[in-house]
């Protein structure tokens, strides 16, 4: 790549070190023109396959728009967002995939969105799994309560 300094079409890389979570490796360069240092960051890329076929580059925005809707006047702010979107690309990206399914994405936005805001869970699941009667958001709403019970009775298992 060239030299973000000066323009230099080369660059030899000086150390090269994977993430603690191995799904990136940056890299130190050194331009041979003008011998300033610089750091890359190399991730695989990923790219999803939109329901009409055409593939797109993944879009932590688009995941954030996508869901920002079901968080209309539930307390969730950007930084939640964001932080969401994150883990739902580290979902992704732990799954080794290089392309996913568009209709995919939701499923790794469930998880975290439950952890998030249930209401907004709930508005999401509806709309990303088609509800369409008061026995979806009632089998919905009880595997929550489910969940519930089972993070309370967890501590008290052996009694
Ligand atoms: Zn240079």
């Amino acid at each position: 790549m060239f030299c973000p300094f000066c323009r230099y079409p080369d660059s030899r890389v000086i150390d090269s070190r994977t993430s603690d979570d191995g799904l990136s490796i940056r890299r130190r360069r050194q331009c041979p023109d003008c011998g300033r240092r610089f750091s890359t960051n190399e991730t695989a890329s990923l790219s999803v396959i939109k329901r009409n076929g055409v593939v797109e580059p993944f879009s932590r925005e688009k995941i954030v728009s996508g869901v920002r809707k079901a968080c209309q006047g539930r307390p969730v702010t950007d930084t939640d967002l964001a932080v969401l979107a994150q883990k739902v690309e580290e979902a992704i990206r732990a799954t080794g995939a290089a392309q996913i399914e568009a209709n995919d994405i939701g499923l790794s936005i469930l998880p975290p969105l439950k952890e998030l805001d249930e209401v907004a869970y709930l508005r999401f699941a509806s709309v990303y799994q088609a509800f369409d009667s008061l026995e979806d958001f009632e089998s919905a709403i009880t595997l929550l309560r489910t969940d519930h019970d089972t993070r309370v009775d967890a501590p008290t298992q052996d009694l």
